[in-house]
């Protein structure tokens, strides 16, 4: 049968490195919920959407067509048809995510992009997100919540960021948990830990434990 497990937490907590590896390793497909999120609001911001009008930004919500690839070793997203890989990862797509993925038009359509991906996976899926365990896949095999100090978040995001936008650690921790609190306070599907998820502190792990600790709850 198709294993759906479930990997929610905020950045910097090695979300997206275990989801991939553990997907490769078990010869599951993966998604990266963040993606979709980052991609719609890049679609917002390509196309004259202002991100703090919520009825201009719910209005346009079904316009864009988002396609995820779930192939852990090489995932895509594209949006009509353009590849949004690199953009979406840019600081004004960063800046501006929180107020559209707050908006419940476009929870609504992506949730059901999510729930219809993972149940077209042939061996089953890792999904990573915020809300995958608590509200998108509530029936998953396993539901993983992942933790890890400020201080380590911040070290791990600004250690991802290269080049021009490799803000210093104290600028990276700051703008993550600005983040992360307009994340956790929004109305529509905070980030929350489900209740039957099992909960890493990922702090004092390398990346490889994390995998293993992960591969063992799915195989246990
Ligand atoms: O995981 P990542 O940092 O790429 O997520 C970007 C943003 O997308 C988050 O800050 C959050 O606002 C939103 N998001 C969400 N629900 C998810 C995944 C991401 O609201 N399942």
């Amino acid at each position: 049968a198709a294993v759906i497990v479930a990997i929610d937490g905020p950045a910097g907590t090695g979300k997206s490195s275990t989801s991939k590896s553990v997907a490769a390793k078990l010869g599951l497909g993966y998604l990266d919920t963040g993606a979709q999120y980052r991609a719609i609001t890049w679609w917002m911001l390509n196309n004259g959407i202002d991100v703090n009008d919520a009825t201009a930004v719910a209005d346009a919500a079904a316009k864009p067509v988002i396609v995820s690839g779930t192939d852990p070793s090489a995932p895509t997203i594209t949006v009509d048809g353009l590849d949004a890989a690199g953009p979406i990862r840019t600081q004004e797509v960063t800046a501006a995510v929180s107020a559209v993925s707050a908006v419940p038009e476009v929870r609504s359509l992506i949730t059901d992009l999510q729930r219809s991906i993972a149940a077209a996976a042939p061996n089953g899926i890792v999904v990573e997100g915020r809300d995958i365990g608590s509200t998108v896949l509530p029936d998953a095999d396993l539901k993983v919540f992942l933790t890890a100090s400020p201080e380590a978040r911040a070290a791990r995001r600004s250690g991802e960021l290269k080049g021009k936008e490799a803000a210093d650690l104290a600028a990276t921790r700051e703008a993550l948990i600005k983040r992360d609190t307009a994340d956790s306070s929004r109305k529509t599907s905070p980030l929350a830990k489900a209740d039957d998820a099992v909960e890493v502190d990922t702090t004092e792990l390398t990346l490889d434990q994390v995998i293993e600790c992960v591969v063992t709850l799915i195989e246990g």
